[in-house]
């Protein structure tokens, strides 16, 4: 007998408990060789004051079994309430999501029947670091963090994938014509490591055209490599197209750890009623048996899984009375599927998964890291003001300290001094830009007690660095 695999399970909330104890009636009649560790997580966890919907000795649980099958969860809006899925996703290091979005044509209406991509997200940095301040009365800012070693490891993801996959093409997509150097680092990182993957097609779209080009001609694209913030918004644009929302799976992985589950939430209007359609976390599920290496039990599910769909027996949220045979609530879905294991779709392409090392993809290691020669040569100074961009510059010119020249007056990120246009407007919130000669940090220090002194209040600074004599940082718009 299969030595049984150890998996971590939540029920989560809304239809979670009942589209998990399908998908579970299913792998155990397939004969999935699971160990089952039971969580609990969401609204029952939030609710006892646990701002991140996950209690400590749930950790125990994923850190020893290491795979977690998961059913959606309520999110409370606001109040200071964590999403416990950024929450465990950053927990656990899963930098890759991995969401396949396939039509099903003829048995679910789509407008694109060939459809058949996959979207490989960065799941760590990006927008998603929630990394927030209120820095005046008036300007909040949202930090974008964009690493070299984070691009890599996900770009090389996305290309492996598709080589283990029998992928032709990887599309990376970003917004590198406005965000010159974050998405410019993500852009260069998958031409860099493309370079190794010369058997994979390969191409760039900005992300408004590339998402767009989802929407309307999606049997164009194959595998799609992306930042955090683009990836989820273009993976609920390719599964709705798919035509439901309702049968998208998806894994969250990193070197150890792999949480499986559905891309849809936990649909509170129609819980309780034993309707839902399990097959988005069935979905899900047979990537978690193929990332454990029950791969032959994988096989026969998904083969069940086709057959059911061919033969028309769908969950209300794809009946159609022209496609469909027969309209059925979960638990009977789940039973259509058990009788059609051991058969084989008769119009769908059947699947084989092989037999699979479980040990998922084996990514190379990163790129040695060559150090480059870091110069401090200014700074931007952020201040909170009101007033005039040439009054501001005459009150700064006599606090300024040896070795340092006020440059640019920014508002926004709006050249607005000097010869600023007059039409700008200006925000209580100034950049004033400190340029120098290989400065030593203790000068800029220097000036911003000057400021300080002025009652000019400065409420950030960042250092401007050159690597290897080339500029660390932006030019204002207008400069
Ligand atoms: P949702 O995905 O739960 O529901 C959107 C619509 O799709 C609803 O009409 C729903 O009935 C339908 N639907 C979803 N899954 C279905 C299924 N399996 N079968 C049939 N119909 C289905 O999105 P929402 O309503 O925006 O969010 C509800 C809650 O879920 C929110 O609290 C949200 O924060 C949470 N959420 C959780 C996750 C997660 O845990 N991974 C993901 C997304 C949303």
């Amino acid at each position: 007998m299969t030595k049984k695999t150890p998996i971590t399970v939540a029920h989560g909330d809304g239809i979670g408990p009942e589209i998990m104890a399908a998908t579970l009636d299913i792998l155990t009649s397939a004969g999935a060789a699971l160990d089952i560790e039971e969580i609990e997580i969401g609204k029952a966890v939030y609710e006892r004051g646990i701002m991140n919907g996950i209690e400590d000795k749930s950790w125990e649980s994923l850190h020893r079994t290491k795979v977690f099958l998961k059913s959606p969860i309520t999110t409370p809006q606001g109040g200071g309430f964590k999403s416990l899925n950024v929450t465990v996703r950053k927990a656990l290091g899963l930098f890759a999501n991995v969401r396949p979005c396939v039509a099903y044509h003829p048995y679910v209406k789509t407008n694109f029947p060939d459809m058949d991509l996959v979207i490989v997200r960065e799941n760590e940095e990006d927008l998603y670091a929630g990394i927030e301040h209120r820095q005046t009365q008036d300007v909040v800012q949202s930090i974008k963090l964009i690493s070299r070693p984070g691009s890599e490891r996900i770009v090389r993801y996305a290309f492996e994938y598709a080589r283990a996959n029998g992928r032709k093409k990887v599309t990376c997509m970003a917004k590198d014509n406005i965000m010159k150097m974050a998405d410019g680092l993500f852009h260069a990182v998958f031409d860099e490591i493309g370079k190794e993957y010369p058997d994979i097609e390969q191409e760039f779209y900005i992300i408004d055209i590339g998402t767009a080009r989802i929407a309307a001609r999606p049997s164009a694209f194959d595998v799609i490599v992306t930042e955090n913030l683009y990836g989820d918004i273009i993976s609920d644009v390719a599964v709705e197209v798919t035509g439901s929302v309702g049968l998208g799976g998806s894994c969250n992985v990193g070197t150890d750890f792999g949480m499986f589950e559905a891309v849809h939430g936990s649909a509170p209007d129609i819980a309780g009623k034993g309707i839902a359609n399990p097959s988005g976390l069935l979905l899900g599920a047979i990537l978690m048996l193929n990332h454990i290496g029950q791969n032959p039990v994988a096989t026969k599910v998904h083969n069940a899984w086709y057959k059911t769909i061919e033969d028309g027996i769908h969950t209300g949220d794809i009946y159609d009375p022209a496609l469909s045979t027969q309209k059925v609530g979960t638990k009977d879905f789940a039973k259509a599927v058990i009788e059609r294991l051991g058969e084989k779709p008769a119009k769908f392409t059947p699947v084989d998964y092989g037999q699979g090392s479980g040990k998922g993809l084996t990514l190379p290691p990163l790129k040695p890291r060559v150090t480059e020669k870091k110069l401090l040569v200014g700074a931007d100074i952020f201040l909170d003001w009101n007033g005039k961009p040439d009054d501001l510059a005459a009150q700064i010119k006599p606090t300024l300290v040896k070795g340092l020249d006020l440059n640019v007056i920014a508002n926004r990120g709006v050249k607005v001094w000097p010869n600023g246009q007059p039409g700008t407007f200006c925000s209580d919130h100034w950049c004033l830009r400190f340029m120098g000669d290989n400065l030593a940090p203790v000068t800029i220090m220097q000036q911003l007690a000057n400021l300080e002194k002025a009652g000019l209040a400065f409420v950030k600074v960042e250092n401007l660095y050159t690597f290897d004599g080339k500029k660390g940082f932006t030019v204002a718009q207008g400069e």
